[in-house]
């Protein structure tokens, strides 16, 4: 069976870098730049013999008014809701920020499942990071990089059970 993978997250912890790593193609826009992704992306996501629908989702914001920001937040919870899966995802080297808390708290209500994955973990990088993603509440934190492409295994370790 099929599912859809939403990619959430506040802006500039790579979920662009992810959503290209899983559809295979430079797709989505990868930016230096926070929220350089301003809308939803779909893709055709492979991972071993998985075959998902992939979205990028621009980055949660916090606003609440009609600025760019709280359109952005709406796409994204959009995306929440038309995912099977959420993959959130924090910047391990960054830790979690007060942020990466307030949009914890928004998939715990809304989505329907949720993977939390700790990214630019390569190497030993950001093992700190990690450790703090445990107290989110949201289960045991992948490590993974999706720039150079490692804990990919372990995402599909993850991934295949719900499939
Ligand atoms: P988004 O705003 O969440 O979509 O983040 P992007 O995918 O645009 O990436 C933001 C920045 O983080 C870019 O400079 C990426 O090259 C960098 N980045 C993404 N993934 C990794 C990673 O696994 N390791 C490291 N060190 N940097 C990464
Ligand atoms: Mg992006």
């Amino acid at each position: 069976m099929s599912f859809t993978l939403a990619i959430v997250g506040r802006p500039n912890v790579g979920k662009s870098t992810l959503f290209n790593r899983l559809v295979g193609r430079k797709l989505a826009l990868v930016d230096d730049q926070p929220g350089v992704t301003r809308d939803l992306r779909e893709g055709a996501g492979r991972l071993g013999d998985l075959r998902f629908v992939v979205i990028d989702s621009a980055g949660l914001e916090m606003a609440e008014d009609d600025s760019l920001q709280g359109r952005m937040r709406r796409l994204t919870e959009r995306a929440v809701d038309e995912a099977d899966i959420c993959l959130f995802v924090i910047d391990a080297r960054a830790g979690v920020t007060a942020a990466d808390e307030y949009f914890a708290d928004i998939l715990r209500r809304r989505a329907r499942h949720v993977v939390l994955a700790a990214n630019k973990a390569e190497g030993r990088a950001g093992e700190a990071g990690a450790m703090e993603a445990f107290a989110l509440g949201l289960g045991e934190p992948l490590r993974i990089s999706a720039e150079h492409g490692e804990g990919m295994d372990d995402l599909y370790a993850v991934l295949a059970p719900l499939a």
